[in-house]
């Protein structure tokens, strides 16, 4: 089940994709994302799913530590073929569940060296790892990794914060400094990094100002507004450029009439329309990585919130599956 051997070259090579639903129903099973397979060997794998469930870096509620188990949860109605993308996500991609991340709750820097030693053998065996946090601060670590193997990378991030604090009670790693370490540490480029929809109050004009002298190219949510989205895109793609790029979403992005379920919500944000939209922009753009963060099962009675961060994730999927579909020699695979 969720698993064909392929003749590829002279080896067998697995292709994983998920259980068939018109052999037992959507709601049977063990929950992984997608009713993929739970698989930790990487052989064959195109993009494995990898949970983070550390969330003792947020600065207000915490919860998402809780995220992974309930995005996998919400993800149970996803079906293989992406009309809006013409593209058959799970036959373009073998793709798997690689389980959890190990953490160590309330121990932000222990927690890191695990994130990062934990997402590298994914890296190293050529696949793309998708991380569902937990809170922001994971994608620090997750950039480590990422920045091992291909050295400093775009960064586009969708987020109604920009995440570029100095600290927060003298604290340098929480929630919201993951971007300006990771400039510091050399593991983006910030002139060929995007920040889109950041809003609601903040401390001060150096909240923008500062990220902006980093180098990040920031539209707070009136300019994305302002603009339209076929414009947003067209500026996030001509500041990533052809080089290799981490997406990183951080679910506040989406307003919370659509996303409750989440730590720091801002109002006036993107419905979940929006929400697919920001990420189905992207094709074309050299995914190396990503992640979907910050959701808070606890806030989310309805599962509104995980159901759509399922639905982001699988928009990640289809853009990456579309440009490998593309990029075919034999044409598309359908
Ligand atoms: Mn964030
Ligand atoms: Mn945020």
């Amino acid at each position: 089940m969720g698993v064909a051997m392929l003749e590829k070259g002279v080896g067998i090579v697995p292709h994983y994709r998920p259980s068939d639903a018109q052999e037992s129903p959507r709601f049977c099973g063990i929950r992984t994302f997608a009713r993929l397979p739970y698989v930790t060997n990487l052989d064959g794998v195109d993009v494995a799913i990898v949970g983070i469930p550390f969330d003792t870096a947020t600065t207000y509620r915490v919860g998402a530590r809780f995220g992974p188990a309930a995005v996998r949860d919400g993800s149970a109605l996803l079906r293989p073929y992406h009309p809006a993308m013409d593209v058959m996500v799970f036959e373009d991609l073998s793709c798997v569940d690689y389980g959890d991340t190990s953490v160590v709750p309330g121990y932000i820097e222990d927690s890191y060296a695990r994130i990062t030693a934990g997402i590298a053998p994914i890296l190293a065996a050529g696949a793309i790892p998708i991380g569902i946090g937990g809170d922001h601060s994971i994608t620090l670590a997750e950039l480590r990794a990422v920045a091992a193997k291909h050295g400093p990378v775009a960064l586009v991030q969708f987020d109604s914060h920009g995440d570029t604090w100095d600290e927060y009670f003298g604290r340098k790693y929480n929630h919201g400094t993951p971007f300006r370490r990771a400039a510091e540490e050399g593991l983006i480029d910030p002139r060929r990094s995007f920040q889109a929809g950041m809003r609601g109050s903040l401390y001060g004009p150096s909240d923008y100002q500062d990220a902006r002298d980093m180098g990040f190219t920031l539209w707070p949510m009136e300019e994305v507004r302002r603009q339209g989205w076929d414009a947003t895109h067209a500026a996030i793609c001509a500041v990533v450029g052809s080089g290799p790029v981490f997406l990183t979403y951080d679910i506040d992005f989406v307003d919370p009439t659509y996303a409750p379920g989440t730590g720091t919500p801002e109002v006036g944000g993107p419905t979940s329309w929006e929400a697919l939209l920001a990420v189905r922009g992207l094709v074309g753009l050299d995914l190396v990585a990503a992640d979907c963060v910050e959701v808070l099962p606890a806030f989310d009675p309805t599962q509104t919130t995980a159901m759509l961060a399922a639905n982001v994730i699988y928009e990640m999927l289809a853009v990456i599956a579309r440009n490998r579909n593309r990029n075919r020699k034999d044409g598309p695979r359908r």
